[in-house]
């Protein structure tokens, strides 16, 4: 088995998914794991990525998961580790992201690494170590209201320093401005002051290829998923159609929707106003076993020859209120989940092997349905969502608010 080049730790699903999407459109083959694998790796590639639930997890208990996967990362042969995190820096006032870097970094024995959340391609650049969100700065962004990780401070050294105890840096346009050798000098510099930890500063692409040639020979680096652009080079490797190679896409095709958001509802509404066949799910329907689930399975048995069928119970924000109401938010989401989950379970075993899942929380319910531990990432459909093969078949999963409206019917045009 060839050894893997770049190991990566993801803190959520979905933010696993981007990073592996960014590498292979910069020319890796990767893989995504769900969870820190039991065995070795199965399969040829340049990079993994361990998606982790970590984000909001209690700060020990994420830091012992992520040295779990640097550990199986490592023992793949990894040559650099690189642990991702939500572009927004999503974080409690505890961690995890300093916390995780910490663990990262004793586990590793290095003492310096940077940091930075920058991903220009979505609107996510910093400035004189502050965050920006699109035009405006971090904590006027909206990310000021997250229920879980709400951010209030845009200063990326004042948040850091107040999860790790490691000393926090930043190393500013100007420098990055001055290329790669500046960098690194930088860096030298900073850790003679005791810096432990840089935050970068990045608003171009332009800037994380000139920061990925600096990090050469950095055995950890701590970012959301824009830094992976300017990485794959330092291995020698360019973009190159055959990292998104994946098998022929055989079987029959479906969507299944458990997602209610916004892109999602026009997603529903497009596939609709085509005329093409989709069963919708009522989720009041579910308190009474699983009658609705074998309903839908026996409506999509007879359509599916013809072509792509979509189970959905995807509402509009009114019509999801009075659900909620009903039913409380974590029964109704739970209910809605694994009805989907055993939904999509039922299609494959009538014969789908073309998959589409729409929404975060219900990807992972339909990805452990389906008992798939290893994705290997293909071409993107939209940015932020490819086409993934595993067990032996093709699935996309696609979070919330990602995708044009003519997304259910663009993915299998985009494998046919
Ligand atoms: P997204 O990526 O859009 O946030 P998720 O799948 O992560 O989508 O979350 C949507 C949540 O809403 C899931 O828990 C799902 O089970 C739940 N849900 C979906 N449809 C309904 C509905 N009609 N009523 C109540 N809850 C629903």
């Amino acid at each position: 088995m060839k050894k893997i080049l770049l190991g990566c730790i993801a803190d959520d699903f979905t933010g696993a998914t981007d990073l592996a999407n960014n590498l292979v459109r910069s020319g890796m083959r990767v893989v995504q794991t769900i969870g820190v694998p039991a065995t070795p790796l199965d399969a040829e590639v340049d990079a993994v990525v361990v998606s982790l639930k970590s984000r909001t997890i209690a700060p020990g208990e994420a830091a012992a998961q992520s040295v779990k996967a640097l550990e199986w990362l490592q023992a793949q042969g990894a040559q650099q580790i690189y642990f991702k995190y939500c572009s927004t820096f999503d974080s409690t006032a505890q961690g995890n992201i300093g916390p995780v870097t910490d663990a990262l970094m004793a586990a590793m024995g290095v003492d310096f690494t940077i940091a930075t959340p920058a991903f220009p391609d979505a609107g996510r650049t910093v400035f004189k170590g502050y965050l920006f969100v699109g035009d405006v700065l971090l904590h006027e962004s909206g990310m000021q209201d997250h229920p879980l990780t709400p951010m209030t401070d845009p200063n990326l050294v004042r948040v850091l320093q107040a999860q790790t105890k490691h000393k926090v840096g930043l190393i500013d346009y100007k420098v990055i401005g001055q290329g790669a050798q500046a960098i690194g000098e930088r860096m030298t510099s900073l850790r003679e002051q005791g810096v432990g930890i840089a935050i970068v500063d990045a608003v171009s692409n332009a800037d994380l290829v000139v920061l990925g040639a600096a990090l050469k020979n950095m055995p950890l680096v701590t970012a959301g998923s824009g830094v992976a652009i300017g990485l794959p080079g330092n291995f020698g490797i360019a973009p190159n159609p055959e990292s998104a190679a994946l098998p022929k896409a055989t079987g029959l095709k479906a969507i299944v929707s458990g997602s209610c958001s916004r892109a999602t509802n026009l997603q529903v509404a497009d596939f609709v106003a085509r005329g093409l066949p989709a069963f919708v799910l009522d989720p009041l329907s579910l308190l009474s076993g699983d009658a609705a689930v074998l309903d839908a399975l026996k409506w999509a048995e007879s359509r599916l020859a013809a072509g792509p069928v979509l189970i959905y119970s995807t509402a509009a924000p009114e019509a999801l209120k009075r659900i909620q109401d009903q039913l409380g938010v974590q029964q109704a989401g739970e209910l809605v989940e694994q009805a989907l989950a055993s939904i999509a379970k039922g299609l494959v075993a009538l014969g789908v092997g073309q998959l589409v899942v729409a929404g975060g929380e219900t990807s992972g319910a339909v990805v452990q349905a389906l008992g798939m531990h290893q994705l290997q990432i293909g071409a993107q459909i939209d940015p932020g969502v490819p086409w993934c093969a595993a067990n032996g078949m093709h699935i996309t999963l696609k979070s919330g608010n990602f995708g044009t409206p003519d997304f259910f019917t663009k993915a299998f045009d985009h494998i046919a």
